[in-house]
């Protein structure tokens, strides 16, 4: 809801050549507009990434389909109380509104991941989506004159009805994936999928998108399965993955997808710039660090180091292999320094590295490793020594920083790490990346041969496809099904589209 009357004279660039709408006030959220100019593409020589004209149409619809079904509505309301009297039809006040309740889950760039990947669903899908988690302490509104928040119970234009949402799991009854087992929904020979005749329609279904969800769950990337989850007035998405690899494999979302996304490989770049707004705090921490920090320097170089270990963070190979990428890839100015830097003597040259992790550890030892060279300057805004759940400021400086990663000329960054994904994807930054052991896998205590690649798109990789090929009823490598998602650099049994 505006307190503000719309901004004005905003220019194209401001605007991300037309990925935000200009009916947001300005001083309500300041990351919304100024984004931009901490990403000056033409200055950085970076490629432009421009959004397609279908997809900002795509965008302007959904905005309107938002304000239309969004809570508070009498659309919504129509449809929440049908949720509540347990009947599965689309209400006939309804207005043909239908929804997606997102259930983001795990740490922060999982669930950006989770949130954007929702999004593009509940477009494609001409649905509201409606988010389950504490963004609105983190992100601006992303659609004006409404808002993407789940109205909690008992909020009086209709709390939602459904309570511990984060509880559901790959037990639940409601699922896509037990809902088919237990015959309430089938698919028939000829391939079309129905509900149980005179069957009790569930009000709502739910998508179990789990890492370790089952075969049936997966059953999710089918068309037949698309075509009836359609009829379904509310869809319950609980992932903490990026999806749309997975949504590009779908065929009947194949067209719209090439359409809204001509340059395929640039889908996060743009539905991240769209959706996450920092707020005006967490946005002040940024600006603020920037200018301090990082403003000044010839180049900003990004370091992105996340160990998935909980109770060991210090980690020596690790240190070696960040000091062994950058060394090898020539990324700091211990070495002989670049053409560009010497072709013009009158250049000032030097370096702003920007070091993110839980543990000052990694940032005192690559201090000590470049500290004779005054060209090379290291920051580190924070080390919060652990993951920490639900706390709002330790959340704020985590978002704070993948932002300011995603200001640097050249990133370096952590695989398996959404917290990294989110920083290049923002940033349209093809990063250096240093394999990474998973939290349940042994740690060999080596450094990789080599100890980073450099990634072949800007997009996240999604840890957890469907390897089931539906038209054909069997298993496939889905990698190889479409020339543009291929298999990740980090993960070997993920996706990513390139
Ligand atoms: P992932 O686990 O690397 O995929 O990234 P997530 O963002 O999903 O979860 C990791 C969480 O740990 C973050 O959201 C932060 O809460 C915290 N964290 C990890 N690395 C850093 C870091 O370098 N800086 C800060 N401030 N927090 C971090």
């Amino acid at each position: 809801v505006q307190d503000e009357p719309p901004s004005s004279n905003l220019t194209a660039d401001q605007l991300l050549d037309g990925l935000l709408t200009a009916e947001f006030s300005s001083g309500s959220c300041r990351s919304r507009y100024e984004f931009a100019s901490y990403h000056d593409k033409k200055k950085r020589n970076r490629p432009s990434h421009k959004p397609s004209p279908y997809l900002l149409a795509k965008l302007r619809r959904q905005e309107a389909l938002q304000k239309r079904c969004g809570p508070g509505t009498a659309p919504y309301r129509a449809a929440i109380r049908q949720l509540k009297s347990g009947d599965g039809a689309v209400a006939a006040d309804a207005d043909d509104c239908r929804y997606l309740v997102s259930i983001p889950y795990q740490g922060l760039g999982n669930r950006m991941l989770a949130t954007a990947s929702a999004f593009l669903y509940a477009v494609l899908t001409e649905r509201a989506v409606l988010i389950d988690h504490d963004v609105g302490a983190l992100f601006c509104e992303p659609f004006p004159g409404t808002t993407w928040l789940l109205p909690p119970s008992g909020w009086f234009g209709g709390g939602f009805p459904l309570a511990h949402l984060e509880d559901y799991d790959g037990d639940s009854k409601e699922s896509l994936g037990n809902m088919l087992k237990a015959n309430v929904l089938s698919v028939g020979a000829n391939g079309n999928a129905t509900w149980s005749d005179g069957g009790h329609r569930p009000p709502y279904v739910y998508l179990h998108l789990e890492g370790r969800y089952d075969s049936d769950d997966k059953l999710f990337y089918c068309d037949e399965h698309q075509r009836l989850l359609r009829g379904a007035p509310w869809l319950l998405m609980k992932t903490d993955s990026y999806l749309v690899p997975g949504l590009f494999l779908v065929p009947s979302f194949q067209d719209e997808l090439g359409r809204m996304f001509p340059e395929k490989d640039a889908a996060f770049h743009h539905l991240g710039r769209y959706l996450f707004h920092p707020v005006n705090d967490v946005w002040r921490a940024v600006t603020g660090y920037y200018g301090a920090h990082l403003a000044g320097a010839w180049q900003r170089v990004g370091l992105q180091i996340r160990v998935f270990n909980n109770k060991k963070q210090k980690l020596r190979h690790v240190l070696d292999q960040v000091l062994s990428c950058v060394r090898r890839e020539k990324l700091l100015l211990d070495d002989p320094p670049s053409k560009t830097a010497a072709s013009n003597a009158s250049v000032v040259v030097d370096q702003a590295v920007l070091v993110t992790s839980l543990t000052s550890w990694y940032y005192e030892r690559i201090s000590e490793a470049y500290g004779g060279d005054r060209r090379v300057h290291l920051h580190q805004p924070s080390h919060e020594g652990r993951q920490k759940w639900g706390d709002a400021s330790h959340n704020g400086r985590a978002l704070s920083e993948m932002y300011l990663l995603s200001t640097c000329d050249v990133l370096v960054t952590t695989g398996f790490s959404t917290f990294g994904y989110v920083a290049q994807g923002l940033g349209g930054l093809r990063p250096w990346i240093m394999p990474a052991t998973p939290m349940w896998l042994p740690d060999t205590g080596v450094v990789p041969d080599p100890p980073c690649v450099r990634a072949i798109s800007v997009e996240p990789c999604f840890h957890s496809p469907s390897y089931y090929d539906c038209a054909a009823r069997k298993g496939v490598d889905v990698s190889k099904v479409l020339p543009y998602v291929r298999r990740c650099e980090d993960v070997s049994w993920g996706i990513k589209i390139a």
